[in-house]
C-alpha cells in the first residue's frame, strides 16, 4: 500500500511517517504543501491513500480536496485530514469537499491507527 502524506511541517510528516511504519506502510510519497501534493499524486496515481493537512502554503489542504476530488481517478481514493482547525464547522467544511476522515492535532498514534483502519475498512 502507498501513501501520499502531505503537510508543510516536516516534523509532522516525521511523527505521520513513523506511525505508519510501526503500523507497517513504509510505501510514503511525501509533500510540503498542496501543490506538492497535486504534483506527487498526479504522477503517482497509484497512491492508495492520501493524508493531509488543512493550513499550508502555496495551496491549502482543503483545495487539494477539492482539486482531488474533482479527477475521475482519485474520485475513491481515501482521505484523512489532519489539522488543527477542529471546529464543527471545519469538519463539516472539509467532509463536504471529499475528506473520508478526520484527526485534530496534536493526536496520539492509536488515532491515526484507528482512523487509517476506519477508512481502509480493516482491523488493525
Ligand atoms: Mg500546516
Amino acid at each position: 500500500m502507498k501513501l501520499l502524506v502531505v503537510d508543510d511541517s516536516s516534523t509532522m510528516r516525521r511523527i505521520i511517517k513513523n506511525t505508519l511504519a510501526r503500523l507497517g506502510y513504509k510505501d510514503i510519497l511525501e509533500g510540503a504543501d498542496g501543490l506538492e501534493g497535486w504534483v506527487a499524486l498526479d504522477a503517482n496515481p497509484d497512491v492508495d491513500m492520501l493524508i493531509t493537512d488543512w493550513n499550508m502554503p502555496e495551496m491549502n489542504g482543503l483545495e487539494l480536496v477539492v482539486k482531488v476530488r474533482a479527477d475521475e481517478r482519485f474520485k475513491d481514493l481515501p482521505i484523512i485530514m489532519v489539522t488543527t482547525e477542529g471546529g464543527k464547522t471545519e469538519v463539516i467544511t472539509a467532509l463536504k469537499a471529499g475528506v473520508n476522515n478526520y484527526i485534530v492535532k496534536p493526536f496520539t498514534p492509536q488515532v491515526l491507527k484507528e482512523k487509517l483502519a476506519a477508512v481502509m475498512g480493516i482491523e488493525v
